[in-house]
């Protein structure tokens, strides 16, 4: 199948002359909560960007501000099918494929998929224009950690045949293959591992916590917390992640990288501070803990600090605010929307 390409160029020529300057950039899952603020990001540092995404979980409306622009262009593509992009590129970012458990879980083939074939075919396509690889791995690569906080040198307690098996060893088989396209064939690759993230353009219907108290919060329902809430997570805001990602592209830096917040919070802790910001009278209900859910996460980020001088900026206080105004701005049907 060959890509789609959509563009909503102002005029022809203004593009052959960004063409000629910019550095080019192909960002996968462009349309989704962190590939669309990565692609803001490298727009604002001056690059030529080319989003590329099927939309299976992403939404359009990501990115509409930037269809007007002469430096960026849009595929929708399936990046588990060959990818064919005309002209050079410098680096390419692959952070397609679902996120959240509410998503891998309905189509878990696609997710195996897109970490495997997907990532395959960036790699190969890294190799055929010489261009530098970031790939999104994720803390779910530790499971549910022996180690705590985790360092990278951690390798993981996870279940390959549960229900989270089929996103935890699909990134588990993307960092393998990474290093293999690295070691053997010597593309410049990069790996982060990122923890998890919140901000501005989070799907309120995603499953995860925080979308997820602050959505039941604008619809007036009791908060959900799984188990006692005693389990453990550690949040980063977008900006931050978007920051470290950068550092880390332009490092010279193969070996995997964790990206995270590791101000540690319990899920029923955090539930009462959505309550607070929200200002919602509602209750916490309880329901049994989902299989394999981790018990602690928090990553531990002496590398980050050491080899990209980054740690996180955005305190969970502020970046809740900032996350809250943004899910209240939403059209009110947003809230009722039923998951993709
Ligand atoms: P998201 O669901 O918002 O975005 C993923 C995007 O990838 C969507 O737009 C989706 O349509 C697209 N996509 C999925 N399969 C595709 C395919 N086969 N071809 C083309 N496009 C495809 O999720 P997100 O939170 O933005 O996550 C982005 C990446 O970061 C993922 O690789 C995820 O594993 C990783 N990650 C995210 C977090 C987090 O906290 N958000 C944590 C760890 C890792």
């Amino acid at each position: 199948m060959t890509a789609e390409k959509t563009n909503h160029f102002t005029n022809a020529s203004t593009r052959a002359d960004n063409n000629l300057t910019k550095k080019r950039v192909l960002v996968t899952g462009a349309a989704g909560f962190l590939g669309s603020h990565l692609c803001d990001k490298f727009i604002n540092e001056g690059y030529h960007v080319i989003g590329m995404d099927n939309l299976i979980t992403g939404d359009l409306k990501n990115i509409e501000h930037l269809f007007p622009l002469p430096n960026f262009e849009f595929y929708h593509h399936d990046v588990s099918k060959f990818i064919h992009i005309p002209g050079e590129l410098d680096y390419i970012l692959h952070f397609a494929s679902p996120a959240s458990p509410i998503d891998y879980l309905k189509i878990p083939i696609q997710t195996l998929k897109v970490g495997s074939l997907g990532t395959h075919n960036c790699l190969g396509l890294a190799k055929a224009k010489n261009a530098r690889i970031i790939i999104a791995s994720t803390s779910e690569i530790y499971g549910d950690p022996l180690v705590h906080p985790q360092t990278e040198e951690y390798w993981g307690n996870v279940n390959p045949i549960g229900p989270r098996g089929v996103y935890d060893e699909a990134k588990r088989f993307q960092e393998a293959i990474t290093m293999a396209y690295h070691t053997f064939h010597g593309v410049e690759t990069r790996i982060v591992r990122i923890f998890n993230t919140y901000g501005p353009k989070m799907r309120l219907n995603d499953g995860r916590a925080l979308p997820a108290f602050i959505g039941q919060a604008l619809r007036g329902e009791d908060l959900t917390v799984f188990g006692d809430g005693s389990q453990t997570r550690s949040f980063c805001y977008v900006d931050d992640l978007v920051d470290g990602i950068y550092r880390l592209l332009l490092s010279d830096y193969a070996f995997p990288v964790n990206i995270g917040n590791p101000d540690e919070i319990s899920l029923l802790d955090f539930a009462k501070e959505i309550l607070t910001l929200t200002d919602a009278t509602v209750k916490i209900a309880y329901k049994p803990l989902p299989k394999d859910d981790p018990k602690q996460r928090q990553p531990d980020i002496s590398k980050a600090k050491e080899i990209l001088g980054w740690s996180p900026k955005v305190n969970r206080a502020e970046g809740l605010k900032k996350t809250y105004e943004y899910f209240k701005g939403l059209p009110k049907e947003e809230l009722f929307k039923l998951p993709k």
